[in-house]
């Protein structure tokens, strides 16, 4: 699949279902109205448009949500998506999770060919963590994360970036990080979906976290790529990588090569933008998968160049109306 503009389309994300047993603030309001159960396609379906995606070249596929693991019987659909693995198409099954649910999936995980994991983490103050998640409790994250380890799967942590929030803790991030072997990525936040809050409070440009931290760690640039939007540095004081996710600050779009379907069958050619095609009713209409390869492609003909996420006074509303954990990061 190749789009207008070059890019050629080897990543899809799979936002398996909407719910969380998180509130994040800067992700979801706090009485949050999720899609009618009805809607959503089945772990059949699901698994049936992701192999329709690897017929057609994508080669790395990432479960995300919502929180992809509290999904009924999600664990059918990784088993189901893993056994594409090794046969040439698909090089790579990952997700990104809050890691509640780790320490009874880890395992199942690895068994099923995950070898990575994301797992979102914002602080390692356990107040803080609470007064992030609202509804997360930090042991029980902490302890998926070291079964996660216990399992063999390499772990990134994925920081969202919050101004006078999270910004005291990025050397123990860094540090902590290192000590354990996993990779660490900060985020800024992006103007998805009306939160409770004011984003413009929550917005912290990664250009002058960087900047802040190099005063105090050595990083060199380097050329790792995982499929996605980060730019790598190697700390020298602790050989881990950091990665700087930075959509607001430097845009990231000449390189997309992704797309992101969610719970529901609607495909998303861009994380910032608002067009769709839905692949629910194609996929629904015949047994044969003519027609979805069909609205697939056309679909992939209108993948725009680019987002235009704003986050300053003037802007103060969600630059889209959905919800990140709808279309899943
Ligand atoms: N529930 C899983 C988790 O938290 O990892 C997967 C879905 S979550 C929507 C995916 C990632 O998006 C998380 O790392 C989360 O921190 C990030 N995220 C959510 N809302 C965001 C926003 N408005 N701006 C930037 N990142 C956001
Ligand atoms: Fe849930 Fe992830 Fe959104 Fe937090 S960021 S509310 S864990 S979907």
């Amino acid at each position: 699949m190749i789009d207008p503009f070059g890019r050629e389309i080897t990543y899809l994300r799979v936002s398996v279902t909407d719910r969380c047993d998180f509130r994040c603030v800067y992700c979801m309001s706090e009485d949050m109205t999720f899609l009618p159960k009805a809607e959503l396609l089945t772990l059949e379906e699901l698994d049936r448009l992701c192999g329709a995606f690897v017929g057609l070249g994508v080669r790395k596929l990432r479960l995300t949500g919502g929180e992809p693991l509290v999904r009924r019987n999600v664990m059918w659909l990784v088993r189901s998506l893993g056994e594409r693995l090794g046969g040439g198409a698909l090089d790579e099954l990952t997700l990104t999770t809050n890691g509640s649910q780790l320490r009874r999936f880890a395992g199942e995980l690895y068994e099923c060919g995950v070898r990575r994991v994301n797992v979102s983490l914002d602080t390692l103050d356990a107040e803080k963590f609470l007064a992030i998640t609202r509804w997360g409790k930090f042991e029980k994250v902490m302890d998926g994360i070291a079964a996660a380890k216990e399992a063999g799967l390499r772990v990134k942590i994925n920081t969202v970036a919050l101004k006078g929030v999270n910004e005291d803790e990025f050397d123990d991030l860094i540090r902590w990080c290192g000590d354990e072997g996993f990779d660490l990525t900060f985020i800024e936040t992006m103007p998805m979906g009306d939160i409770d809050g004011d984003r413009t409070e929550q917005y912290l440009p990664l250009s002058m976290v960087r900047a802040r931290l190099m005063e105090r760690w050595t990083f060199t640039d380097i050329d790792y790529k995982t499929g996605g939007p980060a730019r790598y540095v190697e700390v020298g004081e602790t050989g881990g990588r950091l990665g700087f996710i930075t959509p607001l600050t430097h845009n990231f779009c000449e390189s997309c090569n992704r797309v992101r379907i969610t719970c529901t069958g609607m495909l998303y050619m861009c994380l910032g933008q608002n067009d769709s095609a839905d692949l629910r009713a194609p996929l629904r209409a015949s047994e044969s998968d003519e027609r979805l390869i069909e609205a697939i492609d056309e679909a992939i003909g209108r993948k725009p160049k680019g987002h235009d996420f704003v986050i300053d006074r003037r802007h103060n509303r969600p630059s889209v109306a959905r919800h990140m954990s709808v279309t899943g990061g």
